[in-house]
């Protein structure tokens, strides 16, 4: 068979050359020594999944840590899953957390020498491979119908063969020059395949770099190149584009281990060099003591909408994901409180085989404590501009006065042990709700005689100077102590006699912070009347001694 004269009946249109895709067009990134290419590869179906965010702060982080480049290439060639707006809803969802790409389709437009980084505009350059194949007998058109691909695989059922088109079940694979055109002309549909080179029985290796060693069949199929519309499948476009784009490490779900013979022959045949491979295992979930992966149906926290709408900030899900990530990281961050998370050394090579588990409540821990080390600032803008989009009352609490929604945000913020009450915005109308009448509500109570409380706020009202600093608020509450029957200091109530008093000032204090926040725990209390000011904590006790 004269395969340049199929190759030329095949691709008629196509006029460039893969070598020249390969030396001009796309010409060896010059990039300094251990620079890591890297890529994620979403398809525009508009559902960003938890685990997409992980794997693509995984390959953010390996390339920019080297000096790298991270591209985003859209994989749009599966027409049927794709969702309109799909593409924008995934750029958004990345940018949210922070992930910068370098290269690719971005938020503001297509950027990159690499591209185009779509592949559904990339038709012609796969095409120009595939011709390539064909002129050297390694690819070949397929015209089998469904009905006869079902046909084959009921035979191989029977047979008990290897499943896919291969060896003696691979109808399509001797056609002439002269049936070919035939079909042609008729308008058959047809597929482009590539004829496999591999051996039964054989076997190939490679290293990966997350799982280290692995072994397995020699892929003997011809697989489908090109589907009848000219798209690429996956795996033709995958070698296609990470060859052409300098991928250094493709950096992706552990569903494609199994394909990797494949990909690993596609290189080979293609003439390129294969970029290292690092699977990353999918994120996991408890579930009746067992694990399995997180899922789109049943977990809401697969979605990354989830996060934003409980108000998760970004840094917190970036922080919790570098703890799945790499397991050194959490002890790193405790020594190295302050620093921003790219000064971890991330390591692609620790990462765990197996999923790893996403824990909801270790997710809260994280976000407490990302929350605690923010300034009052960002806290404030941060929690308001969440509470526009989800929670209209408290925006129009915080939003009208910002410095007052400052101030209370700075209320034991700082210092060496900061307080961790929120962890996500979600949690802030109930954190903030004493500091604004609206949401005032009282729902705790203090196991403490109604009519001793009385006697307390009796007490404090007419000494209450809203002037006091912090010591001299303190040393107010301990003045009406002894009339109340109340230890001024701590430790004298501990050491004396039970019996011998009521109580301690800090149960005198616990009276006035249950009046005025309607509380058992706040922040600093003097800090919170101050904030109040002195008409409304009057208020506030007033009615509070009504109620008792
Ligand atoms: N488009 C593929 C997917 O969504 C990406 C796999 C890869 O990164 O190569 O699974």
């Amino acid at each position: 068979m004269d395969h340049n004269k199929l190759a030329q009946l095949l691709f008629p249109h196509i006029t460039k050359t893969a070598q020249q895709y390969r030396e001009e067009i796309y010409p060896r990134r010059q990039l300094p020594e251990g620079a890591m290419v890297t890529r994620f590869a979403p398809s525009p179906t508009g559902f960003l999944h938890i685990g997409g965010v992980f794997t693509s702060l995984v390959n953010e982080r390996c390339a920019h840590q080297t000096g790298g480049v991270l591209m985003l290439r859209i994989e749009d060639t599966d027409k049927k899953r794709e969702q309109q707006d799909g593409i924008s809803a995934i750029l958004n969802g990345l940018d949210s957390f922070g992930i910068r790409f370098d290269e690719g389709v971005l938020k503001e437009g297509e950027q990159g020498a690499y591209g185009p980084y779509t592949q559904s505009h990339r038709a012609e350059v796969y095409q120009t491979f595939c011709k390539d194949l064909v002129e050297r007998g390694l690819a070949y058109p397929c015209f089998c119908t469904e009905e006869e691909l079902s046909e084959i695989r009921a035979r191989q059922e029977k047979d008990k063969a290897l499943p896919g088109y291969h060896g003696e079940y691979a109808r399509c694979r001797d056609l002439t020059y002269e049936q070919i055109e035939e079909n042609i002309k008729a308008g058959k549909p047809y597929v482009m395949r590539l004829r496999s080179p591999g051996r039964p029985g054989g076997r190939v290796k490679y290293k990966d770099v997350i799982k280290g060693q692995i072994e397995m069949d020699e892929n003997i199929v011809d697989i489908v190149l090109l589907k009848s519309d000219g798209i690429p499948t996956y795996h033709f476009a995958h070698a296609v584009d990470d060859s052409l784009m300098g991928t250094t490490h493709v950096i992706r779900g552990d569903e494609w281990v199994s394909s990797v013979n494949i990909h690993l022959q596609l290189f080979q045949v293609l003439g390129m060099k294969p970029p290292k491979f690092a699977h990353v295992a999918p994120v996991m979930k408890e579930e009746d003591g067992g694990k399995r992966k997180l899922s789109k149906r049943k977990d809401p926290e697969a979605a990354v909408s989830y996060f934003t709408e409980e108000g998760y900030p970004a840094d917190s899900v970036i922080e919790y994901l570098l703890t799945l990530a790499n397991s050194t990281y959490e002890d790193w961050r405790r020594a190295n409180r302050d620093l921003p998370y790219t000064e971890y050394k991330f390591r692609l090579d620790k990462m765990g085989q197996s999923g790893a588990l996403f824990d909801l409540k270790k997710l809260r821990s994280v976000s407490a404590e990302v929350i605690s080390r923010f300034d009052a600032q960002k806290v404030a803008a941060l929690a308001t501009a969440w509470a526009k989009e989800h929670d209209g009352q408290l925006y129009d609490c915080l939003a009208a006065d910002p410095a007052y929604a400052e101030g209370l945000f700075a209320i034991d913020r700082g210092g060496k042990k900061p307080r961790k009450d929120i962890a996500k915005w979600s949690d802030v109308r109930e954190y903030v709700s004493y500091f604004y009448d609206e949401l005032f509500e009282r729902s705790e109570t203090l196991e403490m005689d109604p009519a001793l409380q009385k006697q307390v706020l009796e007490q404090y009202l007419p000494v209450y100077d809203p002037a006091d600093d912090r010591d001299t608020w303190f040393a107010r509450m301990k003045t009406i102590c002894p009339a109340l029957g109340f230890a001024s200091e701590v430790k004298e109530f501990k050491s004396a006699e039970p019996g011998t008093f009521k109580g301690h000032v800090g149960d005198v204090s616990a009276v006035v912070r249950m009046a005025v926040t309607g509380r058992k725990n706040t922040p600093d209390l003097c800090s919170v009347m101050a904030l109040l000011g002195k008409e409304r904590c009057e208020k506030r006790i007033r009615d509070y001694m009504e109620t008792l």
